[in-house]
């Protein structure tokens, strides 16, 4: 018996709503482009997701460091490779592209940062310095 789903295309800002018919063949229809009949059959296959979270850092300048899949993952995984990075903490510093966490939650996807934390240290009277700062050095320095 066949089944027919509709779906929002997210391959592009357009969103086009297409209407999947699978049973046998997937058949369809609403789209504009090409790439909208392979994320249907995608979709419909074997859901994939990109999963952008935020893990610990211990000594950096920031108390997070944004991370995410290097490449789309299962969607049955999401819940299994959110609670593994959720468990993650990283020592600054730390630069884009990072791994953070290999093979996350045994699918074969690593999670890398997505941008750069400084390390921070501490200084007499309690103040502290980011050793990777962006800052430009004074001129009389
Ligand atoms: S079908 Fe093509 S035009 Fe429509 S949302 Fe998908 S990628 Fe964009």
């Amino acid at each position: 018996m066949n089944k027919h789903s509709k779906i929002i295309c997210i391959s592009c800002p357009v969103g086009c709503i297409l209407t999947v018919c699978s049973g046998g063949d997937i058949e369809v229809t609403g789209h504009q482009c090409n790439a909208g009949i392979q994320y249907a059959k995608e979709e419909i296959t074997n859901p994939t997701r990109n999963i952008a979270t935020s893990v610990r850092v211990a000594g950096g300048a920031m108390p997070m460091l944004s991370v995410k899949t290097a490449r789309p993952i299962p969607k049955g995984a999401i819940r299994a490779v959110v609670d593994a990075v959720h468990r993650v903490s990283v020592v600054a510093p730390v630069r884009i592209g990072d791994v953070v966490l290999a093979d996350a939650a045994g699918t074969g996807v690593d999670v890398v940062a997505t941008r750069e934390v400084g390390r921070v240290n501490s200084l007499e009277g309690g103040r502290t310095h980011a050793l990777h700062s962006n800052a430009q050095k004074h001129p009389c320095c």
